[in-house]
């Protein structure tokens, strides 16, 4: 297949025309259906004056649209950006004018929103159908440069605002390769729970349409739900992040289903606990893949096998490991302060150097030029190494390190360690401001219910497991930890109340 993304819709229409491409909203779309949608939009939007570079927003949950716009911006050149539904209203105009959107399709279910919207808005149902319906299926035949911009996505906003990320065509174009390293063929039946704002949604579904599977898309996240879904639909992938992936195992009788279709659960975009692990192997029996990767590197660029998922084996210790690069990246932990590589096993900031890696943020140039360390480099602000095999182990996210005394201190060791203890069913440690130390440790914990663990059975829990240093100081209770959409826990918002009015150096 030609490198370009829109060649995916071009190629499989051509090759296998009439099998289902997207299931979505009670409908599907077969790879001819979506060719010939995508190209009524393209003729839409060129009638409308725009053209290359032209941005056109998406606001809505997982549905066929999101594609056919997608297509058919793609077709004529423009870039699809879809929007994060669960900022505030106010957010939402804001990003869609950083975005500077001629047009945006809005999902009915966000129509009161739509009214605020820079831009023309159009409401998905009749109105959308309407507009459709009203252009010939003549694909303007565009397919542009190998750095033409394709997709706008916005990172996850974990750390700070979330930032637009430009991604191209040579970025998308080990999409098939990658989509054969998930073992995806045109026999693969897909499931998309994650929004396709974030790029374990899109970048997932779109790996899914490269290897002309038939992508089944969930339109709101419910662990039972999903779990039902696995069953009815016969799902043979999923990408899931931990935080989904924890809690579907907890529906109760999960186990008990029959996932005989399932050839492989991925998983990735946070850290995972070798509990949650466990726990997936036991529940659906089925091999899994871990991921690592960001919005500006398009996704994934390390993975870890299936073989070396054994948490019994001579190398369970893999089980802590994101895995290792794919051929075409090229990973290293360097020296944040001097940017010196370290030796094997030594933690540095992990630095990336591939063809996924973004040309950078729309128009925040100083964000970019901080995310590019030189020599085609890119920082990911995660600290961890690479073992003598070449395997990447994380450590955690430096702005989340916490320092007390001189010591360093990564949330998620700890974590893993609470989180084998069978009184917690989901844990957090973040860093409290301490007069002496500067920082302590402290655990934010979730109880699993019908146990009743106090703060005292806790730091007793954590003694003989984790050097004194690492020990939490304090424990508080809460009903659930703050997430935002991709499942990530929201450490600044955990951290916040604790450092009212007080300086945090690693922010
Ligand atoms: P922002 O950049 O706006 O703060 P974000 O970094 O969460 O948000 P994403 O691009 O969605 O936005 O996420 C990339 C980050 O997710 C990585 O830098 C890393 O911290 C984390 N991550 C991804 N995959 C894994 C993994 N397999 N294990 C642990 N962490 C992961
Ligand atoms: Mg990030």
């Amino acid at each position: 297949m030609d490198y370009r993304v829109v060649s995916i819709v071009r190629d499989h229409a051509r090759a296998r025309g009439g099998s289902p491409a997207i299931t979505g909203d009670g409908r599907t779309l077969t790879y001819s259906d979506l060719d010939d949608r995508s190209s009524r939009i393209a003729q839409a939007l060129l009638a409308t004056g725009l053209g290359r570079g032209s941005r056109v927003g998406y606001l809505g949950k997982n549905a066929p649209e999101f594609f056919e716009l997608m297509f058919g911006a793609a077709k004529i050149g423009a870039v699809v950006t879809p929007v994060n539904w669960r900022l505030t209203s106010a957010e939402i105009g804001g990003v869609v004018g950083d975005a500077q959107a001629a047009i945006t399709v809005v999902d009915t279910e966000f129509a009161e929103i739509a009214a605020e919207l820079p831009g023309r808005v159009i409401l998905t149902g009749p109105d959308y159908e309407k507009w459709v319906a009203a252009w010939p299926a003549d694909d303007p035949g565009f397919s542009g440069e190998p750095d033409d911009v394709v997709v706008q996505l916005y990172t996850s906003g974990t750390t700070g605002l979330p930032k637009g990320v430009q991604l191209t065509n040579v970025n998308f174009a080990v999409g098939e390769r990658m989509a054969a390293r998930w073992r995806l063929d045109e026999s693969s039946v897909t499931a998309v729970p994650m929004p396709l704002f974030h790029i374990g949604g899109s970048g997932w579904a779109l790996a899914g349409l490269y290897a002309g599977c038939h992508i089944v898309l969930i339109r709101d996240i419910d662990p039972a739900a999903l779990v039902d879904t696995f069953e009815r639909e016969r799902i043979t992938n999923a990408f899931i992040v931990p935080a989904v992936l924890q809690f579907m195992c907890q529906v109760p009788g999960a186990a008990d289903r029959d996932y005989s279709a399932l050839r492989a659960i991925t998983y990735g975009a946070s850290p995972i606990t070798s509990e949650v692990l466990r726990r997936s192997l036991d529940t659906f029996r089925a091999p899994l893949f871990q991921l690592y990767g960001m919005t500006e590197t398009t996704g994934a660029i390390v993975q870890l096998e299936p073989e070396d998922h054994d948490p019994e084996g001579p190398r369970a210790h893999l089980m802590r490991s994101a895995g290792r690069p794919y051929d075409w990246v090229e990973i290293k932990a360097v020296d944040p302060a001097t940017g010196e590589e370290r030796a094997p096993g030594e933690v540095g900031e992990i630095l990336i150097r591939s063809s996924q890696n973004t040309p950078g943020y729309w128009n925040r140039p100083a964000d970019t030029e901080k995310l590019q360390a030189g020599d085609g480099w890119l920082r990911t602000g995660d600290a961890g190494y690479v073992d003598a095999e070449g395997y990447l182990f994380l450590t955690d996210r430096i702005k989340d390190m916490i320092v007390t005394g001189a010591e360093n201190v990564y949330p998620i060791e700890v974590e893993e360690v609470l989180a084998s203890h069978p009184g917690i069913a989901d844990v957090a440690v973040i860093g409290v401001p301490d007069e002496r130390w500067g920082e302590t440790v402290k655990a934010v914990v979730v109880r699993r219910p019908g146990t009743e663990p106090t703060e005292e059975d806790i730091l007793e829990f954590a003694k003989g497991r984790l050097a004194g240093f690492k020990r939490p100081r304090s424990v508080d209770f809460v009903d659930a930890l703050p997430r935002n959409p991709s499942g990530k826990i929201l450490k600044k918002d955990l951290r916040a109340p604790y450092w009212d009015g007080l300086d945090r150096s690693i922010a």
